[in-house]
């Protein structure tokens, strides 16, 4: 008889927040159409700027049902990741921290690159 403990089960799953991977995808699909910088580092803050003001969606799941996962979110979350992803754009163009700007509008800033 093959026993299987509980850990093993646990390493083929992933905990995962699919709010995250859906912000991450909406933005590389608007990225073009959103008037801002598109440096890495505003990118991220856009994301974060999102993330921070939309519902997390934790699921456990393995590696290989996570794509079929996200296509199953509805429209109405992904128009309003979207609203969330233009506003954090209009806020990163305004603020954009790649120039080291202090006083970053972001709700939870890096600490002040200006100090280093
Ligand atoms: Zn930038």
């Amino acid at each position: 008889m093959r026993v299987t403990p509980v850990g093993r089960i646990f390493m083929d799953l992933i905990l995962r927040n699919l709010t995250e991977d859906i912000v991450i995808s909406e933005l590389d699909s608007m990225i073009n159409k959103l008037d801002c910088c598109k440096c890495d580092k505003c990118r991220l803050d856009i994301a974060s700027y999102a993330l921070n003001r939309l519902p997390a969606k934790y699921i456990a799941t393995t590696q290989g049902e996570l794509m079929s996962k996200i296509s199953f979110i509805d429209n109405d979350f992904r128009m309003r990741v979207a609203t969330e992803l233009s506003k954090g754009a209009q806020v990163v163009k305004k603020n954009p921290r790649h120039a080291a700007v202090p006083n970053s509008p972001l709700p939870n800033p890096l600490p002040d690159v200006m100090n280093n």
